[in-house]
Parts: structure tokens; C-alpha cells; sequence
């Protein structure tokens, strides 16, 4: 019997507790008392000010699965087989405690003994300088030295900005050559899906200051991070983490409201794979407090829901279809992540706003810009310019990625100079009508009108239904 989704979260989470690690229950995605980041993209994000030594941990040693938004990888999204802006990080961290030889240890006995991976299949990454790590993976854990790839900076450096950083060491899952890229140098490290990173241990063991300078750490600590989705993948012998078994519940109700057939025509397999992983995203994102809005993490999300909802278009699905998909998500992760249950008739308030204002506009702003590239073409050019991209957002709905996205697909790029400057006069116009503009449309936005207080309370619906309708 194949080992689910929720199974695998549960043996690491075990099998780190029985290490001595103190097991903590997701933080949420949105940051608390952290500026610098919109929306929590790794496990060790929320726990910035142990590993600064700022605050002390509830315990020296920690593991945890946290829910991760990236939307770095949206482009990524159902082309690679990896990559979703939605996932989940499994991770165990030391805060001073253990290091290296432990971290890497327990990760080898993790995989080799308690996943029962085959050894032949797994290759080691380290950095190019950490002889250290290289040691203990080839003289102390066995792994031959044809398996151990050093990568330079970019890939086997962690840092984010300032802060802790330090070296890393990646483990990778060999698929095989089908999943191959062909290429004669194709290796751990390289952009195809054939071998695939699962699990990155960082070292930290640095401090990066503003001015660029790396503080050594006077107790250096341990932060890892395991693609839960990715693990399942391997586990599972399926093609992709959407293929998943609780994601491929999502993905089979992407095809049955569409009616499309999976795994036939590679267009409509990333349209559905954009949606599986949007309307994942999207669902924990409203469940989490972010609300639509045209800036910040707000933005972020109004973006997933319309892309998908415009994917759904493609894949011929007429009307709202999110509210139903998400059920399919709660289905299968609130026994993980209970407060999707007890928010699940929120969600699918603040979703039904979102999705039936952009359903009155969709078609018809999709048809405008048809016809906008269609008579550029005719002229010869190439470039959208600035003011139709606004007048598409601003009367139609399209966040200017949406709009950027679609162009670039028939070939055109879009005069993004001209659209913030469109932008950045209707800000003005709204700070100095401050009070007298009441609009309707895009043009006042409900979710940003919302009280703060009532926002994060969950209260106050009434009032925006009644704004909704205006
Ligand atoms: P990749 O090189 O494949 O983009 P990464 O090196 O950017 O991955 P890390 O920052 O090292 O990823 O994150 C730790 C782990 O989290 C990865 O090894 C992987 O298992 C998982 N992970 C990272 N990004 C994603 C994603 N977009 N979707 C699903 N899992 C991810
Ligand atoms: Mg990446
Ligand atoms: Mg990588
Ligand atoms: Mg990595």
C-alpha cells in the first residue's frame, strides 16, 4: 500500500518528536511581526527571530509542517512536475543544539529506513567549500563519491536578504531517465524534473549584515525543509505533485466541473494543474485572514483566484466553479489544518464576492483585449500600451500579471512604465476625492474598504454583503 499525503506528515513529525523535537502545528501564512516578507514561504520563516537568537524557542529543537505560499514559482506552475505557489514544508530545526553531522544523519536514517527509499536512487548535494558536509555524507553516512555533487552559491548557498544564512546540502530522488532533459550533463541541480530535490538542510551558520559582511554564529543552528507534495511524489511513483492522492482529489474535480480529460493534451493539463494548485492557495490564503485587494499579500490573491478562474475559461467551465473546488480542498487537508473547517462558510463567502464581480467582467474584458492585439497586429507592433492595460484593470478587473500573461502567449508585452504611472494618477485622484468618491465597479474596491478590526475578526459580514451589492 502506497503511503498518502497526510501519512507521510505524520511518520516525519513522529519520527522527529522521537529525536526529542518539540512538534509545533503550522504558524499561519501571514507573517506576525515581520515586515519584510508578504506571505510565510518556508518553514524556518516564522521562527527568524530564534534562529537571531531575538526570542528563545519553546524548546532547542523543533519540527513542524508549515503552509508555504511562493508565488516566485507561479511561471512554474503545471509546466515543471515540482513546483506550486501553494505547499507544504516539513522541517526540523536546531536552535544552537545539534548540527551538521545529526541534521544529515537523521535525514539519511529518514529516508533509507523509515521511507525505505532505494540508496541507489538518491544523490547528495553539497556546497562547493563545505568539505565538511562532503565528509560526513561519504565517510560517515557511505554515500560514494559519484553521488555527491558540490554546487556553487546560487544553488547550494541559502540566504534570504539579511540575516541567518549558510551553506546547504540537498537530497534528490533520481525518476529516472524518461523524466530526463536529455542533456549529457543532466545531473542534481539541473532545471529538468528527473532528479528530483526533496529535502534542503541549511546550515546556519552565518549572520549577513546589511553591509553584505557573514558574522559567524557563536551557535550555529539547523533549518530543513522537505516538500511534503514533492516526498508524496516519491512515495507514490506518480508524475508530478499533482498527482498526488489528496491533490489529485482537487485535480479530478478540476476535470469533472470542465469536463476535460487529464494526461491527453498538455495545454489542458497545466490549465488543470493551475487551478488544483491556485484554488489550494487561494482557500488557505482567506483562511488565513488575507482578503482580496489590489496591494500586498491582498493582491497576491486576487491574482491566483482570477488566473485560475480565466484558466477555467480556457478549459471551457461557464459561471463560478471555485466555491465548489474549494470544498475539495477542506475535504482533504482540515484534518491537518482543522481551522479550515471552522472557517470553510467564510471562505466561501469572501470567494463567492471575488469570483462573481471578476464573472461579470471576464468575457467581456478577455474580448477587448483580443481585439487590442488583433489591430496592433494589423499595425505591426507588438507592445500593449500602458493605458489599455489600465483600462483593462481598472474597469474589467485584470491584475496587470493577468494581463501581461495572456500577452505574452500570442507574443506582446505590455507597457508596464505607462500602466503604474495610469496608477499611480488614479491613487492621486483618490487621495484628493478622498471622502466624496463613491463609485461602482473596480474603482472601489470592497474588501480594501473593510475595517481592519472587522477583517481580522471575521465579523461584519453583513456590512459587506451589503457593500458587495452596491
Ligand atoms: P527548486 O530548486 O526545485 O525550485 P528550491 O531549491 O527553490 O527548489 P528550497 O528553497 O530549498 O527549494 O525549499 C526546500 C524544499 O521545499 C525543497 O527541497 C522542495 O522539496 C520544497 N519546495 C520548494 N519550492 C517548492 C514549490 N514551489 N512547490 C513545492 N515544493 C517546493
Ligand atoms: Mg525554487
Ligand atoms: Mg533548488
Ligand atoms: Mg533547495
Amino acid at each position: 500500500k502506497k503511503l498518502g499525503l497526510n501519512e507521510l506528515r505524520k511518520m516525519f513529525l513522529d519520527f522527529f518528536e522521537s529525536k526529542d523535537h518539540y512538534v509545533r502545528s503550522s504558524y499561519p501564512l501571514v507573517p506576525e511581526n515581520d515586515e519584510s516578507l508578504l506571505l510565510i514561504n518556508a518553514g524556518m520563516a516564522p521562527m527568524k527571530a530564534y534562529f537571531m537568537g531575538k526570542e528563545t524557542p519553546p524548546n532547542k529543537r523543533m519540527a513542524t509542517c508549515q503552509k508555504c505560499i511562493r508565488t516566485g514559482d507561479i511561471d512554474n506552475v503545471g509546466i515543471t512536475a515540482r513546483h506550486a505557489t501553494f505547499f507544504e514544508m516539513l522541517g526540523n530545526f536546531s536552535f544552537g543544539d545539534y548540527f551538521k553531522r545529526e541534521s544529515i544523519q537523521w535525514g539519511w536514517e529518514f529516508v533509507t529506513e523509515h521511507l525505505q527509499i532505494p540508496q541507489d536512487k538518491l544523490w547528495v548535494t553539497v556546497y562547493e567549500e563545505d568539505d565538511e558536509a562532503y565528509d560526513i555524507w561519504n565517510k560517515e553516512v557511505g554515500v560514494p563519491a559519484d553521488k555527491i555533487v558540490r554546487l556553487g552559491k546560487a544553488d547550494n548557498f541559502w540566504e534570504i536578504g539579511v540575516g541567518p544564512c549558510g551553506p546547504c546540502s540537498e537530497i534528490y530522488f533520481d525518476r529516472g531517465e524518461k523524466y530526463g532533459c536529455g542533456s549529457e550533463d543532466c545531473k542534481p541541480g539541473c532545471d529538468c524534473d528527473r532528479y528530483l530535490e526533496f529535502w534542503n538542510h541549511v546550515f546556519t551558520q552565518f549572520d549577513k549584515d546589511e553591509n553584505g559582511v557573514y558574522h559567524p554564529l557563536p551557535n550555529p543552528n539547523i533549518d530543513t525543509g522537505m516538500g511534503l507534495e514533492r516526498i508524496a511524489c516519491i512515495m507514490q511513483g506518480v508524475g508530478t505533485i499533482f498527482e498526488v492522492d489528496t491533490i489529485d482529489h482537487i485535480l479530478k474535480g478540476v476535470c469533472e466541473i470542465s469536463g476535460a480529460q487529464y494526461g491527453k493534451e498538455r495545454k489542458t493539463d497545466i490549465s488543470v494543474r493551475i487551478i488544483t494548485d491556485h484554488i489550494r492557495a487561494v482557500t488557505f490564503m482567506i483562511g488565513d485572514g488575507v482578503l482580496p485587494s489590489n496591494e500586498g499579500r491582498g493582491y497576491v490573491l486576487r491574482r491566483l483566484l482570477r488566473r485560475a478562474a480565466r484558466h477555467g475559461r480556457l478549459l471551457g467551465i461557464k459561471g463560478a466553479f471555485l466555491c465548489d473546488l474549494m470544498d475539495k480542498v477542506v475535504e482533504i487537508s482540515s484534518d491537518a489544518y482543522p481551522e479550515l473547517r471552522e472557517k470553510r462558510e467564510y471562505i466561501r463567502k469572501v470567494l463567492n464576492v471575488e469570483e462573481d464581480r471578476f464573472e461579470e467582467t471576464i468575457d467581456q474584458g478577455m474580448e477587448i483585449l483580443k481585439g487590442y492585439m488583433e489591430s496592433l497586429k494589423e499595425a505591426g507592433k507588438n507592445i500593449i500600451p500602458g493605458e489599455d492595460a489600465f483600462r483593462l484593470y481598472d474597469t474589467y478587473g485584470f491584475p496587470i500579471d493577468l494581463t501581461k500573461e495572456i500577452a505574452s502567449e500570442e507574443g506582446f508585452a505590455v507597457d508596464e512604465a505607462v500602466f503604474e504611472k495610469e496608477m499611480e494618477d488614479q491613487r492621486e485622484r483618490a487621495r484628493s476625492a478622498r471622502g466624496e468618491m463613491e463609485g461602482a465597479g473596480w474603482k472601489e474596491d470592497v474588501f480594501a474598504s473593510l475595517d481592519p478590526a472587522i477583517k481580522s475578526e471575521f465579523l461584519g459580514y453583513e456590512t459587506l454583503e451589503v457593500e458587495a451589492k452596491v
